[in-house]
């Protein structure tokens, strides 16, 4: 058998069963076919039809069946089917090409389209003049039979295969995917060249009469195989991954391995022991013709074997993944260990040097609400789960970036970095970033951008060598980001929806709350000012004065006392409207200070102002200030024992207007830090614990804030408020 027979036998067979394979599996793997995968079925039957009708032509020449009537009518049956397919086959695939670019373009067929796919079938009709050639004189092989075909086929063959790379190359651009433009540039590669060998053998007829003829002659034959090729594209782009190139592999590999033993193996050895031994080169032939099928079942299995594997591998892992993913949906408290999850299993399974998922907070900034102590709810995140570079000190008050968004904003550490690697991979941009100077400075060899239609999530951060970098794994990888990125985004929205909810409970007690207390300071605050009224005036009565006394003033002090706290309870359940006309800060702080000024002097304690510069406020803003001020200020000086000092600092930081309140008290324990903004919580003997809900509300509705900012135990307790400053042009 020489070479030419063998590369036909192998190739013929090969172009056979593998389109035939894939087809089958095209149409059990799914349920209904769509339009263009109609097209690629019928395109693997027309080139399963071509490639065995050449084999049986192959076969009857190697066995030399002679050309009896029978077989003639076989040979003739075959010549049949081979050219209706090999017609049919380019039709096909410039059919299938019009669909894929039409789903490239993220659009349906257009009409313009629709009359070049019926245009694409014209070279059928002239079918019954090729079918009525083979069958009529005496028989010949179906190239000569069919000769006046030939040619007008060779060039329209030529002219679908460059019609299509030129597809392929504006699908590749179009693409986002760095492996899919790779395989469609390949494949467009490789119809021109294929359409270049069936333009040179067939059309021209290069080398006619010469075994190079032959050769050319083979392979252009043999290029129909290519649409195999696409077929094995389409299967691998909706993600078939195990499907193809599993046995494809296995199939090709197995091809390839008994051709280059039996051609530089059986050959080579055959040749050596005639020449030296006198050995028939037949008999030598045959026992590693032998030889070779003995091992041909165990080389295959364990190529299948070797194959299995690698695939196993990663569409396990992508299942495994995908179900973890699908399976948390909502849950918003698991995510964090699904990151874990994905980290360590993509780490191992794709041999991986590190993987590291890092969010960021550009998706959910403007959304996060403060609360608490003025910073952003903090969720549980299972710490020791958690590789220890993601948390930093305890302690960052607020970070860009964050472990899990805002989950736990205190445990995270910043890396701009981050952000500016992703405001690299730009807006619409969906591929990774590699070979990056910023990414390699921080130990990463590519990044993948989580992201999920607009909205960039995080970055999924992989650190390997190079080699392990495949094709596949970066397809993996990348399958991964996208899946990554709408867990995250679920778990935001279950998040914030959860975070509305508690909002919305919060004011529907504190609206009930208010309510109650504005009827019950209505109720008492007549009656005390009666009940003050009279001890007053009992106080005047000489003769009852000096029985009674040290008695009526306890009573008019507590009734003021008790005046008081309705108020603060009166203020808090009504929503002050802005009454104040606008007034500079400094003015502000000095007319509060100024009512503590004395208090303050009695207890011992000094009582400082810093002002750094003096702003403008507007009525909303003065009239919140001044409660709010007032509130802290009472607080600090009763915290403050004598001999301590209490400062308020202002300061503008950029649009804001910035003030502290810093006590020379024992400061606030850490796990009060929350509760002291609360209705009614006061650790005071006498204490109406709104004080600080007060502030807190007046600020807000001010369009502010107020916080407890940290500060280590023991060192007085140091207040924020924070207001916007209106723009003055
Ligand atoms: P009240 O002063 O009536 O208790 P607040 O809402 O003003 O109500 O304060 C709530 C609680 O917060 C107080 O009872 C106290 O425990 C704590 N607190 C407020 N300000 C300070 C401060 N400057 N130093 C220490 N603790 C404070």
């Amino acid at each position: 058998m020489s070479p030419l027979e063998v590369l036909q036998l192998v190739g013929y067979s090969i172009g056979a069963t593998l389109p035939l394979w894939m087809g089958i599996q095209l149409i059990s793997r799914r349920r209904r076919l769509s339009p263009v995968e109609r097209v690629l079925v019928a395109l693997a039957l027309s080139m399963c039809g071509w490639h065995s009708s050449n084999l049986v032509v192959t076969l009857h020449g190697l066995f030399g069946f002679g050309y009896g009537h029978s077989v003639v009518t076989v040979l003739r049956v075959a010549d049949t089917i081979a050219v209706i397919c090999i017609v049919f086959c380019y039709s096909f695939l410039l059919h299938a090409h019009i669909h894929l670019w039409a789903a490239a373009a993220e659009r349906t067929l257009k009409r313009s389209e629709k009359i070049r796919i019926y245009l694409s079938y014209i070279p059928t009709l002239g079918l019954p003049f090729a079918i009525y050639k083979i069958w009529t004189h005496q028989y010949a092989p179906m190239l000569q039979r069919t000769h006046l075909f030939v040619i007008p086929m060779a060039v329209w063959i030529t002219y679908v295969l460059g019609f299509i790379a030129i597809t392929e190359l504006l699908i590749a651009k179009k693409t986002r995917n760095l492996s899919e433009q790779r395989i469609m540039g390949t494949l467009a590669a490789s119809f021109v060249f294929i359409g270049i060998v069936i333009l040179a053998a067939l059309a021209l007829g290069l080398g006619e009469g010469t075994q190079l003829g032959l050769y050319l002659k083979t392979l252009a034959n043999l290029g129909s195989l290519l649409p195999s090729a696409l077929l094995a594209y389409y299967i691998y782009r909706y993600r078939y991954l195990e499907l193809i190139i599993e046995e494809s592999l296995i199939v090709a590999t197995f091809a390839a391995v008994v051709l280059t033993i039996y051609i530089y193996g059986i050959r080579t050895i055959g040749d050596w022991t005639t020449s030296r031994y006198g050995v028939r080169a037949g008999v030598v032939e045959a026992l590693l013709i032998l030889a070779l099928a003995l091992a041909a079942a165990p080389l295959r299995s364990w190529l299948g074997r070797r194959f299995h594997k690698l695939f196993e591998r990663e569409a396990a892992l992508y299942r495994q993944i995908v179900s973890r993913i699908s399976s948390h949906a909502g849950q918003y408290q698991q995510l964090p260990d699904l990151l874990d999850f994905v980290e360590q299993q993509t780490t191992s399974a794709l041999k991986l040097r590190r993987v590291r998922i890092v969010l960021s907070d550009r998706a959910g900034a403007e959304d996060t609400q403060p609360n608490g102590d003025g910073r952003a709810e903090a969720l549980p995140r299972s710490p020791q789960t958690r590789g220890p570079q993601r948390r930093s000190a305890v302690g960052v008050e607020e970070g860009s970036l964050s472990g899990v968004g805002r989950l736990e904003k205190a445990q995270v550490s910043t890396e701009p970095w981050v952000e500016d690697l992703l405001s690299l991979s730009g807006t619409d941009n969906w591929s990774p970033v590699e070979s990056n100077p910023l990414l390699e400075a921080n130990g990463y060899t590519i990044a993948y951008p989580l992201r999920r239609d607009e909205r960039v999530s995080g970055v999924l951060l992989v650190d390997a060598a190079s080699a392990s970098l495949t094709e596949d794994v970066r397809s993996v990888l990348e399958v991964l980001a996208g899946q990554v990125a709408i867990a995250i985004e679920d778990s935001r929205l279950a998040e914030e929806n959860v975070r509305l909810e508690r909002k919305l409970t919060e004011r529907e007690r504190l609206a009930i709350l208010g309510q109650m207390a504005a009827t019950v300071a209505h109720e008492i605050k007549n009656p005390l000012s009666a009940i003050k009224s009279i001890a007053q005036v009992m106080g005047e009565d000489q003769s009852l004065s000096h029985e009674y006394s040290r008695d009526l003033s306890l009573i008019v002090g507590e009734t003021d006392r008790l005046g008081r706290s309705v108020t603060q309870l009166l203020s808090f359940a009504r929503k002050e409207l802005p009454s104040e006309l606008p007034s500079r800060s400094e003015q502000l702080i000095q007319s509060v200070v100024r009512l503590f000024q004395v208090s303050a002097e009695k207890d011992g304690i000094q009582l400082t102002m810093r002002i750094d510069k003096d702003e403008e406020l507007e009525g909303s803003a003065v009239s919140a200030l001044r409660v709010a001020l007032s509130n802290l200020l009472l607080n600090a000086l009763q915290a403050t024992p004598a001999g301590g000092e209490v400062t308020i600092t202002q300061m503008t930081q950029g649009d804001e207007l910035v003030i502290y309140v810093q006590d020379g008290g024992p400061g606030i324990p850490d796990d009060l830090r929350q509760r002291v903004w609360e209705p009614f919580f006061t650790t005071k003997q006498r204490g109406t614990g709104l004080g600080l809900a007060i502030v807190r509300k007046r600020m807000q509705e001010a369009g502010g804030t107020a916080r407890l900012v940290a500060r280590a135990n023991g060192s007085g307790a140091r207040f924020e408020l924070r207001l916007p400053l209106q723009k003055t042009n």
